[in-house]
């Protein structure tokens, strides 16, 4: 496959987890971005049915409790949706590709995404009527965008449902933006705001301190733009197949995320603060 410019370069390279390991020992603040599907739980066929393991609950309970360390998790689902899931109370969330988010128990809705909700309604019952043929198609819809989900759908019938399904949305509005990611079509509003903005907007509300380490992993094309703001300033690690990506360095799965996760939890444990242990 071929490679970005720079080469990507891969998270579990000792040089790289040595550095990772002595600025985790020497930030004053941690702040963890973590996207969801594909990032801290492996993708399902049906979105619903994709929960958290034990382990990485027990992990992400860890990690919201250490002192100096703050947690956001990103998703393009629902707001109702993901608490189902992250059902902490002191962790950000970041919800609907950066419409919605939720921080220090206050809700935030782009205030034009929220003037959508109507709209998105509409164009629901319009695309299951047009994919009503295809059971395995799933529409959903998450207030201010939608999702169809078309993972389960027979693969001879994948390029029909794409085709009617952009067809369907750019003769509604030819204005809402539609983006392709793995096996679902996005339908969002047509406002430059994403997970990167969200990002941004977090970090403005608590200033950091010069020496904080900001760390953004995420698997989707969504995540692009959020890698795109830490550049310079964070460690920003893709997961997934190497393919075309804005982050500095990639690991191969959720297991590799979860590896970094332990290895923040270890570090940034008290007892443990003043010793390098690779
Ligand atoms: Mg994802």
């Amino acid at each position: 496959m071929k490679l970005n410019n720079p080469p990507h370069v891969p998270f579990k390279q000792i040089d790289i987890w040595n550095n990772f390991s002595k600025r985790l020992l020497s930030s004053s603040k941690v702040e963890l971005f973590l996207d969801y599907d594909g990032t801290i739980t492996p993708i399902h066929k049906t979105p619903s049915e994709i929960i958290l393991s034990s382990d990485t609950i027990h992990i992400l309970q860890q990690l919201i409790q250490l002192p100096n360390v703050r947690v956001t998790i990103l998703t393009g689902r629902s707001m109702k949706d993901i608490r189902k899931f992250i059902p902490f109370e002191n962790i950000r969330l970041v919800a609907n590709h950066g419409f919605h988010i939720y921080m220090d128990g206050n809700e935030w809705v782009h205030p034009d995404a929220e003037s959508s909700f109507p709209k998105m309604h509409q164009l629901q019952d319009i695309l299951l009527t047009a994919l009503k043929s295809f059971s395995n198609v799933f529409v959903e819809n998450k207030q201010f965008t939608l999702g169809i989900h078309y993972r389960n759908a027979a693969a001879k019938d994948t390029p029909i449902v794409k085709e009617l399904t952009k067809k369907n949305i750019s003769s509604f509005d030819p204005k809402l933006v539609i983006t392709e990611s793995k096996e679902v079509i996005e339908v969002q509003p047509p406002i430059k705001w994403g997970k990167g903005n969200a990002v941004s907007k977090i970090l403005k509300v608590h200033p950091y301190p010069h020496n904080s380490l900001k760390i953004y992993i995420g698997d989707d094309i969504t995540d692009e733009d959020a890698f795109q703001v830490l550049k310079s300033s964070g460690i920003t690690i893709y997961v997934g197949e190497i393919s075309e990506t804005k982050a500095q360095y990639y690991v191969e799965n959720v297991k590799e995320v979860l590896q970094i996760l332990r290895m923040i939890i270890k570090l940034r444990t008290h007892n443990s603060s003043h010793r390098l242990i690779l």
